[in-house]
């Protein structure tokens, strides 16, 4: 079971799920929502070496976390993975577009400045925003579109930009995600559960739950479960292996 998206550290008792996590689990990539987060949940995972922490800084907080971004770019030469990262365009966050733009520019860059990082991007609502800046600053950088809800055409567009897409059972489970699959080549998905805040019916998702998009996978790419986790594993090992050599 791999899931690179999920925000581990804000399960109700986190430390307990560790060990789960890391036995059920080939691969598991917590995110975070702020630098601190990631001081923290580094500290707390440390000895799980299948778990990695992503430093991140949300843009649903980015605005108020604001005076975190020096601790977040100091950062950067620490991880490997930077996630959550991006802009969300949602009409709350409307005031906030011009500031999350400029956190978002400012981590690319010095991520592509340290050589390039694995990168977990939210682009809610802002998909042209966030590919413009992919498309300028990700040249040994790895851009993972997390939660994708572009259309076909954005879809297409972020592909071109050598995108990868995590992709979890919330995102299909509505009709326009699953439509979305057809337009994705197998070899540029990776599975996430983005738990605890994506449920599936009706249920919070756990770490362990991200192959629950290989049904709808198998059926979108006409290949069997089978092959469809033989190529999921593979592109797990494609993308740490293109890190490692970029
Ligand atoms: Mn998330």
């Amino acid at each position: 079971m791999i899931d690179f998206h999920c925000h581990l550290d804000l399960y109700q008792d986190a430390k307990a799920l560790l060990p789960l996590v890391a036995k059920r689990n080939q691969f598991t990539l917590s995110v975070t929502t702020s630098p601190r987060a990631w001081i923290i949940a580094s500290r707390l995972f440390s000895g799980y070496g299948n778990i990695k922490v992503a430093l991140g800084l949300h843009p649903e907080v980015a605005a108020q976390k604001s005076s975190e971004l020096p601790l977040l770019l100091s950062s950067i030469p620490k991880a490997m993975f930077v996630g959550e990262i991006g802009i969300d365009g949602s009409s709350v966050y409307k005031d906030l577009f011009s500031i999350q733009e400029s956190i978002f520019k400012q981590t690319l860059m010095e991520c592509e400045r340290m050589g390039g990082r694995i990168l977990s991007i939210h682009s809610r609502n802002a998909v042209r925003s966030v590919l413009n800046l992919i498309e300028r600053y990700c040249i040994y950088n790895i851009p993972v579109l997390h939660w994708f809800t572009g259309t076909a055409k954005e879809a297409k567009y972020a592909l071109e930009l050598g995108c990868w897409f995590s992709v979890g059972p919330a995102m299909i489970s509505g009709s326009k995600g699953r439509t979305l699959l057809n337009e994705l080549p197998i070899n540029r998905i990776l599975p996430e559960t983005d738990g605890p805040f994506a449920s599936y019916c009706s249920k919070t998702l756990m770490p362990w739950d991200a192959f629950k998009i290989i049904d709808s996978l198998a059926e979108s790419h006409g290949m069997t479960k089978e092959e469809i986790h033989g190529e999921l594993e593979k592109n797990l090992f494609t993308i740490l292996t293109d890190m490692k050599t970029s």
